[in-house]
This record gives C-alpha cells, sequence and structure tokens, in this order.
C-alpha cells in the first residue's frame, strides 16, 4: 500500500500525528502515535517551541505595558515622586522588569523596563526615570 492512499484505512495502519502519514502498527507498540523517532521527536519539539514562543509573549506583552506606562509618566512633571497608586490603576505590572540597576549605595535600586525605569522612594512615591544611554543606563 502507498502513502497517501485514501481512506478508509486498513486496521494494521497508524497515522502519524507529526507527518499525516500512515504507518504498519504492527511494527513496534500497537498504540505508537508516530511513524518514527524523528517525527515523535519533531512532534515534541514544534510542542515545546509553542510553549516558549507563547511564554516569551505573555512576559513580552507585560513588559511593554509597563514600559508604556512608565513612558506616560515620564511626562509628568511630578515624575520625580508619583504616587504608588497611580501605577497600580494603570495596571503597572511591579514582578516584571527587564534589568535592575543601583546607582546609588544607600538607596533603592532601578528597576527598568527596557529604557524606562522607576526607582521605589518609599512605601507610596516612585520616581520615573529614563535611561541617560543604552548602555550605562544611567538615569
Ligand atoms: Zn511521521
Amino acid at each position: 500500500m502507498e502513502y497517501g492512499v485514501p481512506y478508509p484505512k486498513q486496521p494494521w495502519e497508524g497515522v502519524c500525528k507529526y507527518c499525516g502519514k500512515t504507518f504498519d502498527t504492527a511494527r513496534g507498540r500497537s498504540d505508537r502515535l508516530f511513524c518514527n523517532e524523528r517525527c515523535k521527536n519533531a512532534y515534541h519539539n514544534s510542542v515545546r517551541n509553542r510553549e516558549d514562543t507563547e511564554e516569551y509573549k505573555r512576559v513580552q506583552k507585560i513588559l511593554i505595558k509597563n514600559r508604556k506606562i512608565l513612558l506616560r509618566f515620564n511626562k509628568y512633571p511630578e515624575r520625580a515622586a508619583l504616587n504608588r497608586t497611580l501605577f497600580v490603576s494603570a495596571g503597572f505590572n511591579f514582578d516584571y522588569y527587564t534589568h535592575q540597576r543601583d546607582f546609588k549605595k544607600d538607596g533603592n535600586p532601578y528597576f527598568f523596563c527596557y529604557d524606562y525605569g522607576y526607582r521605589i522612594l518609599s512605601e507610596a512615591k516612585i520616581k520615573v526615570v529614563r535611561a541617560f544611554d543604552h548602555h550605562s543606563d544611567q538615569p
């Protein structure tokens, strides 16, 4: 029997979950889903790659939103000490940032979302900054 022959499939035929070709179920385990190891590995790699991509997208979406909020707040005249509630109501996610920098030995670090960052001044106040340049991130 040739590959790609129309159905009904034969009782001994399995259809590979990856490439769609039929294979002989009498060979190997009768409940196998793939025509060979290569298709099995390729299928699992594609599932893993898809999961990776979804995770990258999920985190990137949060970071982009955070950056947009920082960019907007950076234009506020009072950006040197903004209320934390402003961030919360804008949907800022404090759990995600791209990197962290310590510019002041005794102060709290700056957290950046790409080129925009913030520093927690107190429980209620946050200072927004833009990185001076992309190499040092110095605000
Ligand atoms: Zn296959």
